[in-house]
């Protein structure tokens, strides 16, 4: 038995090893963001693909966006603001380009994106607080998952 308080087969504290950041995405952590977990079929076996990111209040605007794409499989992604007094205000403004249609988002949100639907952009085009974000897939992994 380990001497951890939690079984790490289950539990996860750590970035993924080796993470390849993509080119759009900059740094594992930065002035801008901190990618807290990455998990895919890597890191756990049969995991399929989530994404957790802090993003800090910067006057950079963030144009570093993915490419426009669509998965064989849907895609949840969320932005969720973190002030206590009202959990619904984002704290941002996000560019979110769905099915060639733009989204100005200054809410907190969940997105469900079906197989297939192509979207991105997606730039913050300003941030005031800390944004958390989650994004999760049924694939084993986000770069398996991209298609033309
Ligand atoms: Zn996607």
């Amino acid at each position: 038995m380990s001497t951890s308080q939690y079984n790490s087969k289950y539990i996860i504290t750590q970035p993924k090893e080796g993470l390849v950041i993509p080119k759009w995405a900059g740094s594992l952590s930065d002035t801008r963001s901190t990618r807290l977990f990455y998990l895919d079929s890597e890191v756990r076996e049969n995991a399929f693909y989530c994404e957790v990111v802090w993003f800090w209040p910067t006057k950079e605007k963030d144009t570093s966006s993915p490419e426009p794409h669509a998965h064989d499989f849907g895609e949840v992604i969320g932005f969720f603001g973190t002030d206590p007094n009202n959990v619904s205000d984002l704290g941002a403004e996000i560019e979110f380009w769905i099915d060639n249609e733009k989204n100005l988002i200054t809410e907190t949100f969940l997105a469900f994106i079906p197989a297939g639907v192509v979207h991105c952009p997606l730039n913050i085009l300003s941030i005031t607080r800390p944004v958390f974000h989650f994004a999760t897939m049924q694939g084993s992994s986000y770069e398996g998952q991209e298609k033309d």
